[in-house]
């Protein structure tokens, strides 16, 4: 009998704050089954983010299990500005926005608050929407001329200082790869980060300009391109092919779009990371209601097994590990919400369709027969993570994939993958030998038993060629 039933295919990927920044806290986390520590640059200055990335790397090493850190960094944002005392905004109030402070006609009558981005009156038209404070406040736009906008309030709120504004379906003319970002992204290079999420991706360039930045600084760490507002859903194929893992942020997301999109934007984001063979990350509000309580509500229960029977490779949790009562109890509900629905049916696999060429073939032909034995479990050998990345993609759908690295970075960057076990093993120059290994290793660790069909894929030596293949093993 198979122990395949212990590994949890959801990949779970917490952000890390107050609530969890402990060594002690992170070593419950990480033993809890943590994959993924996610640092927000929207909040942590350089010295805590060195700290806390040596601490989880310390902890990794003491626990002997090594979890990925993924940087995500601001992207193009817009704030308003310092206000004395929080503003008390009345419905149907008129109020202004500006981008040039002291240059106003109506007066003092017309109250107002600072933007820092000069170019709103180019791009905001009458008509238009801004909401701001994470949607709480509306506004509809009256009128506009070079120093501000003009708005009636549509609802309500207390503005305070710095807030964020969003601006649904408007086209911001913000570079995508800030100084800010630039100075974050090499701080986290220099600390050996294993992922970049980029916010507000717009287009697929502003990955490749991105994905120049980390090559020009001798970085391999992976891009998570972010979607967070309409352009991104207009381009979402470019940027799924241009990134290596894509995030639904759904915090932004259901801010930019009307929130009854919000689910087929997240069906459709899935499916498409799918047929481009690219995995994905469900963020935001996944356990919300439990940042102050114990159990989480049942709509929430649904919905993260709504993320698991879609077969996304990761859910995330935000405000409820940063400064949540009960980070470690989160991370107690994902793990058993995926493993009680990755018992459920149907289990069918079917080819991305994008995914194409000799490699990919023959991997799903590893797939194929691991469909066709049941409590098989499939084993690869990997340098880069390709073949791991390839048979994740596959989404087989009973067997675990046990992934053998040499290499402690290609094992983090492999915790994203959905069904993926990674392990830290040398990698010999004859493969016969790696497989032996593999197999005393995977016994020693109870992962694999006596009886159990191993579906193997790898090279081995013909004559003096490597091959790849597709070997069926049984344990002995
Ligand atoms: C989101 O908006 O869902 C998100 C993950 O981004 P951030 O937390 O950086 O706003």
């Amino acid at each position: 009998m198979s122990t395949s039933s212990s590994l949890r295919r959801t990949k779970i990927i917490f952000t890390l704050g107050p609530a969890t920044q402990s060594e002690e806290m992170l070593e419950k986390l990480i033993l809890a089954g943590v994959d993924v520590a996610r640092l927000n640059m929207a909040h942590g200055n350089h010295e805590w983010t060195r700290a806390v990335i040596r601490r989880i790397r310390a902890v990794s090493k003491k626990v002997g299990r090594e979890i990925a850190i993924m940087m995500d960094i601001k992207g193009p944002e817009i704030r308003t500005g310092d206000v004395e005392a929080p503003i008390e905004l009345k419905i149907g109030e008129t109020f202004d926005f500006t981008v040039k402070p002291g240059d106003r006609e109506g007066g003092e009558e017309i109250r107002s608050v600072n933007v820092n981005y000069q170019d709103l009156v180019n791009d905001i038209h009458v008509g238009d929407i801004v909401l701001v404070d994470s949607g709480l406040m509306r506004f509809e736009v009256l009128a506009k001329n070079n120093n501000h906008i003009r708005c009636k309030v549509l609802t309500p709120g207390a503005l305070s200082s710095r807030r964020h504004i969003n601006l649904p379906g408007v086209k911001v003319n913000l570079p995508s790869f800030t100084e800010k970002d630039r100075l974050d992204t090499l701080l986290g290079i220099e600390e050996g980060i294993d992922f970049v999420a980029l916010s507000f991706v717009r287009e697929a360039k502003d990955i490749v300009q991105l994905r120049e930045f980390l090559a020009a600084n001798k970085s391999h760490a992976k891009i998570i391109a972010k979607i967070e507002d309409q352009t991104a859903i207009a381009n979402l194929d470019e940027i799924i092919i241009a990134t290596d893992s894509l995030m639904v942020a759904r915090g932004d997301l259901g801010i930019e779009c009307p929130l009854e999109d919000l689910p087929v934007i997240q069906r459709r984001a899935v499916k498409a990371c799918f047929h481009y063979g690219k995995p994905v990350i469900i963020a935001t509000h996944t356990l919300e209601s439990m940042i102050g309580s114990p159990v989480p509500t049942r709509a929430e229960i649904t919905d993260v097994a709504n993320a698991v029977y879609e077969k996304a490779d990761c859910v995330m949790l935000s405000g409820e590990t940063t400064v949540g009562k009960y980070p470690l109890e989160c991370v107690q509900v994902l793990d058993r919400i995926a493993r009680r629905i990755e018992q459920e049916g149907p289990f069918e696999f079917a080819e991305p369709e994008h995914l194409t060429g000799d490699r990919i073939k023959l991997l799903h032909s590893a797939v194929l027969l691991a469909h066709q034995l049941p409590d098989s479990v499939l084993v690869t050998f990997t340098r880069h993570g390709t073949m791991a990345g390839g048979l994740a993609a596959l989404r087989p759908a009973l067997a675990p994939i046990h992934a053998m690295t040499n290499s402690v970075e290609v094992l983090r960057q492999m915790r994203i993958l959905r069904g993926v076990e990674p392990y830290l093993l040398p990698l010999d120059s004859d493969p016969d030998h790696t497989i032996s290994s593999a197999i005393f290793h995977l016994q020693k660790e109870g992962k694999v038993q006596v009886g159990d069909k191993l579906i193997i894929a790898t090279d081995i030596l013909a004559a003096d060629r490597l091959v790849k293949s597709v070997q069926l093993r049984t344990v002995r």
